[in-house]
């Protein structure tokens, strides 16, 4: 068990949670390593292994420090990058830029110049006047890019608002209305320095149903048919995106194999009929890799009894480091790490120290009797919580700890005072 309780104490892959918090300071991100490196493996067994000419580009939006980049090319998967930024770490931690796969709908030139220079394994065309710029740059340089284009589906997947992106009113991928789509894919098939390899969609993020993906690929395979009459041209490559849903509180992750074994049936299917080879498929999971392989270390500080509405449980802290409460009311739970197996006999509302009341980490959370100096720990918070950390009201981004069977690694150093004035002059 990546969680287990001990002498009335959290350990997370066997490390002592209240230990860390003491050692390293609160607030504070704590990755399990075995975790992280189980779920690619559990793609390797069920998916890489499982179909020849399959890969896996973890999105690296969800949890990108150096350490995690590293850990990817350890673990010998590819990467979705979505900017310079990721693309800049990608490189940096050694990745082989042929493992790199950028998507963005607004990838501005000087990055398209960097994935071309780079050479990077796959850019992800999302915007209408890509591609020429693509091959502009690759003319300039004397490059040629292997493409994917990527298209919105539409439809609708069941989640929040905002992270639905497959639907048609998105600002993500190309519309499918014949006249947009196959003057693209002709473009890219036509053109000299372009190497069209495929379509690539992504339907939305934490599903737990695989029927939009399901709904898309049939989609995308009606696009197959429709490329090969226009062009006599065949896929070489189908990315099905990411959104594998994770636990939070309630909900009850689903393999992988659950959302990719009816996929790649009718993928088999649908080439095996018209009689070509199947061309190569791609996933590009994030939150099922980070998600639950990561938490949150706080320490309590002030609470706020107010009688007969509710008690505030004040955290050190809060939407600059989770803005996904926040941001769309995402659910998450936890524990007081010190006090984890005494009985949860209070309601509480977990709030942060910023100055929004929207600053909410947790409604309704049962725990045992909070105190000033217990450090409480939220589960699940490894993807999209550091990735997304702000200094608002010049509050410090956490450090990232790795911890392996009872050991534990600083891999981002907690920001300090000094960082927060380093690009500020007077
Ligand atoms: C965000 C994103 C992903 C990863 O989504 P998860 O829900 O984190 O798995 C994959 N592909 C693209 C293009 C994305 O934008």
């Amino acid at each position: 068990m990546i969680r287990e309780i001990r002498d009335n104490i959290l350990y997370f892959d066997g490390c002592n949670t209240v230990e860390l918090a003491q050692k390293y300071g609160t607030p504070l991100y704590v990755y399990s390593e075995t975790d992280l490196r189980g779920r690619f493996a559990e793609l390797r067994q069920g998916f890489i292994e499982k179909y020849p000419r399959t890969r896996v580009a973890y999105a690296a939006k969800a949890f990108f420090p150096l350490a995690m980049a590293k850990l990817v090319k350890e673990e010998n998967m590819c990467v979705d990058v979505v900017s310079g930024g990721e693309l800049y770490t990608a490189i940096k931690a050694g990745l082989p830029a042929e493992q790199i796969e950028f998507n963005g709908n607004n990838k501005s030139r000087t990055e398209l110049e960097m994935a071309v220079e780079y050479g990077i394994g796959r850019i992800i065309v999302d915007g209408l006047d890509e591609l020429s710029i693509i091959e502009e740059v690759c003319k300039e340089k004397g490059k040629t890019a292997k493409v994917l284009l990527r298209v919105t589906p539409g439809v609708k997947s069941s989640s929040h608002d905002y992270i639905v992106t497959g639907k048609k009113d998105s600002k993500f991928g190309i519309p499918l209305d014949d006249e947009v789509i196959l003057p693209q894919v002709k473009a890219a098939i036509d053109s000299s320095v372009i190497d069209f390899y495929g379509i690539h969609f992504h339907v939305g993020s934490q599903l737990f149903d695989n029927d939009s993906h399901l709904q898309a690929l049939d989609i995308i395979l009606k696009l197959a048919d429709k490329i090969r009459e226009n062009f006599q041209y065949e896929l070489k490559e189908i990315n099905l995106g990411g959104g594998f849903g994770v636990t939070y509180v309630a909900e009850e992750r689903k393999s992988f194999s659950y959302f990719i074994d009816p996929m790649m049936e009718r993928i088999e299917a649908y080439y095996q009929e018209k009689g070509v080879e199947r061309p190569n498929v791609v996933i590009e999971p994030g939150r099922s890799i980070a998600a639950e392989a990561g938490i949150t270390l706080y320490t309590i500080g002030t609470q706020k009894d107010i009688k007969g509405i509710r008690k505030y449980v004040s955290v050190d802290g809060g939407m600059t480091d989770n803005i996904r409460p926040a941001l769309y009311q995402a659910e998450y739970t936890g524990v007081i790490a010190n006090k984890a197996d005494a009985p949860k006999e209070q309601v509480v509302t977990v709030c942060g120290k910023c100055c929004e009341s929207g600053d909410i980490l947790i409604d309704n959370l049962s725990i045992a009797l909070p105190e000033r100096g217990d450090v409480l720990a939220v589960f699940s918070t490894g993807a999209y919580g550091y990735t997304m950390a702000s200094n608002y009201n010049k509050n410090l981004i956490p450090g990232v700890v790795f911890v392996r069977e009872g050991k534990d690694r600083l891999v981002v150093k907690p920001q300090t005072f000094e960082d927060l004035l380093r690009n500020e002059m007077e």
